[in-house]
């Protein structure tokens, strides 16, 4: 079925988000407050002219401010009973506040966050994680699955947001922990080869090591092959690893490797930004090293 859907937010992932909808047969309108729509979105002079007579909204924003901005901004614009999709990944905390104020202003939320990056979005394989009711999930599923491979139901507002920093914590301290010990092989005289060989089939086999391995050789795909070339930006891990910090000291959560990993990435972030792969992280541990 054809739906009327406003995109907000056409950036990186946006773009090619929005362009899979398209493809997918439905009628969406584009917004941004710098970028251009692509072919097939028709383009809107506002975010509330593009959500005024739209089934359903969907916004993919850097922060948890510009969502929360946005919503102010087009929820007297929506039609009642529209449903709000945010895609962006925010605070858990912000994507409740942004539930409950459409919900006040008469309309349904679903915080749906999703994994696999640029590469994903283009390709139409990203996975989303949800939050929000049964309805809400059924009705955007569709959609998301015309964007991705996955869509996984959490639990209720900010459960997907939820998700995705708990999964994205777990790789930053699992990239942390293979980087280091490949530095502490190289002190014992290891080969990358040997320790890859034994750690990939053995118990400490994970995604950091086996798919994205951050040393060049035991996995030729890996950034590292392309002298570190994002792959998954060391920014948006520093970024992802501070959400999940402020929600750790918001539950009081005693979790010392999230908060660590946290500190780590911003400061490697700090230096290199969005221009490597968050794997990059080995060189800095080998170059602290021996010091
Ligand atoms: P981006 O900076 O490329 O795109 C964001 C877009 O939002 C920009 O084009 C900007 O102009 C626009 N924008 C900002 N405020 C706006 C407003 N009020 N109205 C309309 N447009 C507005 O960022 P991105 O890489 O596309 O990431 C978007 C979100 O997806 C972020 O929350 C990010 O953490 C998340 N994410 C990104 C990746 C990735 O690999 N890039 C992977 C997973 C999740």
């Amino acid at each position: 079925m054809s739906t009327t859907l406003a995109f907000i937010g056409l950036g990186h992932m946006g773009a090619p988000m929005a362009a899979n909808l398209v493809k997918a047969g439905h009628r969406v309108r584009g917004y941004d407050l710098v970028a251009m729509p692509g072919p097939g979105v028709e383009p809107a002079d506002s975010a509330s002219e593009a959500v005024a007579d739209a089934d359903v909204v969907i916004s993919m924003l850097p922060a948890g401010r510009h969502v929360l901005a946005l919503y102010d901004d087009v929820l007297p614009a929506a039609r009642p009973g529209t449903l709000f999709v945010d895609c962006s990944t925010i605070d858990v905390a912000d994507a409740r506040t942004a539930h409950e104020r459409a919900v006040a202003a008469g309309m349904r939320a679903l915080d749906a966050p999703v994994s696999g990056g640029v590469v994903g979005a283009e390709a139409a394989t990203l996975t989303f994680m949800a939050g929000g009711g049964d309805t809400e999930f059924a009705e955007a599923r569709p959609l998301l699955e015309a964007m991705g491979k996955k869509a996984v139901h959490c639990g209720g507002p900010g459960a997907g947001q939820a998700a995705k920093i708990c999964n994205n914590m777990i790789l930053g301290v699992s990239m942390i922990a293979v980087s280091e010990a490949f530095v502490l092989a190289e002190s014992l005289g290891l080969s990358h080869q040997a320790l890859y060989d034994v750690a990939s089939t053995a118990s400490g086999q994970c995604w950091a090591l086996s798919v994205n391995c951050p040393v060049p050789g035991p996995v030729p795909a890996s950034p590292a092959n392309r002298d570190y070339r994002p792959g998954f930006a060391a920014s948006l891990m520093a970024k992802d690893l501070g959400l999940a910090a402020n929600a750790l000291r918001a539950g009081g959560v005693r979790a010392e490797l999230g908060l660590r990993a946290a500190d780590l990435y911003a400061d490697y972030a700090e230096r290199v930004g969005s221009d490597e792969d968050f794997s990059g992280i080995v060189r800095t541990i080998r170059e602290q090293s021996g010091d």
